[in-house]
């Protein structure tokens, strides 16, 4: 067999236009679900908290059925943003409000006219207007779609008499209804379910993001493959899957653990389609393999005693993290998952979105998701608070992961990411962390001879720590986002605007304690 090339795998397990629509890897808790029901064309109600990624259930299923989609919200703002974002990513989307120009309504009935228009934003008022209702007669509206559906109740605060007419407008339609909302008391309910669906239960989606029985684990990586092979010799017999960064490594690991004894083959997007669906059907039906695979395997997993699930590299977001763990543990038995992490995962995976073809915007917002995401990993307190934390769910710390089972201490790090900050400024932010650890150790390497780096102020001004302790410094620095590899210069640090209150001394920053420690106490492993 020939080694695959060491690319990152291009394939997402989610739909291709949540990516190339939306630039999203993967869905968030929820959504995957409600999308598919909506698609179907199911009555659907679904009660998801603010900020929980609402409107990514009504747009996609829109792109994905024939018709218009008439989307009813009462607040103009949003549906402004909306529309906005929409068109810059070339869906035909428009809004007739009350805040509209001329020119804009008029645009907007000439893409409805040309049969062009995807979505079509109204305030509820809209539908008082027979004209408006004569319109929407007319078109080909497949699918209507409420924000805020508890406005419809007239014991909230929220009562809009307008959002009477929704109902109506559903029955004269004929088409299926998707109602939105993150106001979830059963009264609420009830009525938004007698309103807007005449009482005929629709389809609900009311259901907490936390999967309990999945034991959460993260590690930095300090001799990854040894990591791995301890987690799975600890789950012999059990099916599991490895998830890897590269194709090559699938190859690579699943090779190492056959050695060790285990059941397991690789799987990735370059593999002939006959190839997979046999480690497909195989993983379906056999007891205790393993698949170590890229994240092209998944979608159509439908194992529920996938006993645990290890990243070997770390995944691309936190929603590809929580969607491929939540493999996992479907029957609700306990399940385990170790998630790895490096430096060398946060330069690529900063590299990736740097040297991706996406605009701006959606590059800072990769960034932002991955920053959330190193938070996640060097998180100091319960990892399922600050998991939920991020999907907005309130929890209590769990008792069923790794930090609450092992409480981490930390320390006042301020001093060390200063020294290291300082480093990177005096070389004026051209140096990778290997350099800039050499300055700060004192090393009298070719390179920082050749540089006069030797002569730096800095020079040999972090003996206190190792090699590999500053290794854990800066991969740190980067969890907390103060520099970030210059897009320009491979594998060069820029310091990001997050670090100039260090350097000034007017921020503190807390690291952990073990990730040092355990930097100090082991030999020297590549990392
Ligand atoms: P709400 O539920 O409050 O209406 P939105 O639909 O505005 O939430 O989404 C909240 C945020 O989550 C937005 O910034 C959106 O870009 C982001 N988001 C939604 N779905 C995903 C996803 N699958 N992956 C990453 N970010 C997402
Ligand atoms: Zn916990």
């Amino acid at each position: 067999m020939t080694a695959a090339p060491a690319i990152p795998e291009p394939e997402s397990t989610a739909s291709p236009l949540l990516r190339e629509i939306f630039g999203f890897d993967a869905f968030r808790p929820g959504q995957e679900e409600i999308v598919d029901a909506v698609t179907r064309g199911e009555n659907v109600l679904a009660i998801m908290p603010t900020g929980g990624g609402k409107s990514l259930c009504f747009q996609l299923p829109a792109l994905q059925r024939a018709g218009i989609t008439v989307v009813i919200s009462p607040l103009i703002a949003l549906m402004r943003d909306q529309v906005r974002a929409l068109q810059a990513v070339g869906v035909t989307a428009g809004a007739l409000t009350s805040g509209n120009t001329e020119e804009e309504t008029e645009a907007v009935w000439q893409s409805i006219e040309a049969g062009e228009l995807k979505l079509l934003y109204m305030a509820p008022e809209r539908l008082a207007s027979g004209s408006t209702l004569n319109m929407l007669h007319r078109i080909n509206v497949s699918l209507i779609a409420v924000d805020e559906a508890h406005c419809v109740s007239q014991w909230g605060h929220d009562f809009r008499p307008d959002y009477l007419r929704i109902g109506e407008l559903r029955q004269a339609l004929d088409v299926p209804l998707a109602a939105f909302t993150a106001t979830a008391d059963s009264e609420t309910r009830e009525e938004i379910v007698r309103k807007l669906f005449d009482g005929q239960a629709p389809r609900s989606f009311l259901r907490g993001f936390d999967r309990p029985n999945i034991h959460l684990a993260f590690a930095a990586k300090d001799g990854p493959r040894r990591q791995i092979l301890e987690f799975a010799a600890a789950r012999k017999g059990q099916s599991g899957i490895v998830y890897c960064g590269t194709r090559a490594k699938t190859e690579d690991l699943a090779r190492a653990l056959r050695d060790a004894g285990h059941a397991a083959c690789h799987y990735h997007g370059g593999m002939e389609a006959g190839e997979r669906r046999d480690v497909e059907t195989r993983f379906a039906r056999e007891d205790g393999l393993i698949v170590v695979a890229t994240v092209a395997f998944g979608m159509g997993i439908d194992k529920p005693d996938i006993r645990w699930v290890a990243h070997a590299d770390l995944p691309k977001s936190i929603e590809s993290y929580y969607q491929e763990i939540g493999r996992a543990g479907r029957d609700g038995a306990p399940a385990e998952t170790l998630t790895l992490f490096g430096s060398d995962d946060i330069r690529l995976r900063r590299s990736q979105i740097d040297e991706g073809l996406a605009p701006p915007e959606r590059r800072a917002a990769d960034h932002g998701r991955l920053n959330a995401l190193l938070g996640l990993a060097e998180a100091l307190t319960c990892r399922r608070q600050t998991l939920l934390g991020y999907f907005e769910e309130e929890a209590a710390p769990c008792g069923n992961c790794d930090l609450c089972d092992t409480p981490v201490e930390v320390f006042d790090g301020t001093t060390a990411v200063r020294k290291a900050l300082s480093a990177i400024l005096r070389t004026n932010q051209t140096y990778g962390a290997g350099h800039l650890i050499d300055i700060l150790y004192g090393n009298e390497t070719d390179r920082v001879r050749e540089k006069g780096h030797s002569d730096l102020s800095v020079f040999g001004c972090g003996k206190e720590y190792s090699k590999r302790q500053w290794q854990a410094v800066f991969r740190q620095m980067m969890g907390h986002d103060l520099v970030r590899p210059d897009p320009e210069r491979h594998g060069a640090l820029r310091m990001t605007e997050a670090a100039l209150p260090v350097l000034k001394g007017e921020a503190q920053i807390s690291l952990r304690k073990d990730t040092i420690k355990s930097a100090e106490r082991r030999p020297a492993v590549k990392m």
